[in-house]
């Protein structure tokens, strides 16, 4: 998306700006910020912005990104795409992780931070697939969340992504920090601002949402410095984070 520079407000025009907006900070009521006109003006920034979003880890099957997920918690997409060939390639299958102690994967993720736990994670979560699933990643939130270091958001991304079922809404940093700027959502624990966002998104579109918003905290919101002279959406936003 190219970068607009926005022009200096000389002084006066500045102050009369931040009186319209205050002016129209103060006409709203706190419902007007989960409505659906409000809510369809928030979709289409998003679809204009990110009409194809996806998920960044790069996978082959359902298993490789259940295994990408859990190492790129605390860490990057980017560095996790750098640690999975390889260990793809070692342990093609879930029988292969399942084989293995944590501490014999333990250095080929080590640069991915927390490693002890994400080894223990993803052997754990290999051996249940293997005994209790016939070797495949379950296909239901329930049966997901019985794999060791699996929660919600782990469950959501792989169920949405690897297999295209709606079963909630991917909440991760990004999407916490963007749906409480956006009034969204006044939680602050991951599962209680799903909630909340799946009662103001439509079903068909939890998938996409969650991959909008994480695009979206990348590019555009920032968590240190957001864009606001870019957003398309800065009229329609109220945060104290805002940069104008
Ligand atoms: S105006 Fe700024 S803080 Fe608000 S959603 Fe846009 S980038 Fe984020």
């Amino acid at each position: 998306m190219p970068a607009k520079t926005k022009p200096k407000r000389a002084g006066s025009e500045s102050r009369r700006s931040s009186a319209k907006a205050r002016a129209r900070r103060a006409t709203r009521s706190p419902s007007w910020y989960t409505s659906p006109a409000r809510m369809r003006q928030i979709f289409a920034a998003l679809d204009r912005l990110f009409p194809n979003a996806g998920c960044a880890l790069h996978h082959a099957n359902p298993f490789q990104l259940l295994v990408a997920t859990i190492l790129s918690a605390q860490c990057t997409d980017e560095r996790v795409n750098k640690v999975t060939p390889e260990l793809f390639r070692k342990y093609p299958t879930p029988q292969d992780f399942a084989a293995i102690k944590p501490e014999a994967l333990e250095p080929d993720i080590r640069s991915t931070g927390f490693f002890r736990n994400k080894a223990r994670s993803i052997v754990g979560a290999a051996q249940k697939i293997v005994s209790d699933f016939g070797g495949q990643v379950p296909r239901t939130m329930e049966e997901m969340l019985t794999l060791p270091g699996v929660a919600r958001k782990t469950a959501n991304v792989v169920l949405g992504t690897a297999y295209g079922l709606p079963t909630g809404i991917v909440v991760d940093t990004h999407v916490s920090r963007i749906a409480r700027r956006l009034k969204l959502s006044q939680e602050t624990a991951p599962e209680k601002i799903e909630q909340d966002l799946m009662k103001i998104v439509p079903r068909e579109r939890w998938i996409s949402f969650g991959h909008q918003l994480i695009w979206f905290g990348r590019k555009v919101c920032q968590a240190r410095k957001p864009l606001c002279h870019i957003c398309p959406i800065e009229t329609i936003c109220d945060s104290p984070d805002k940069t104008i």
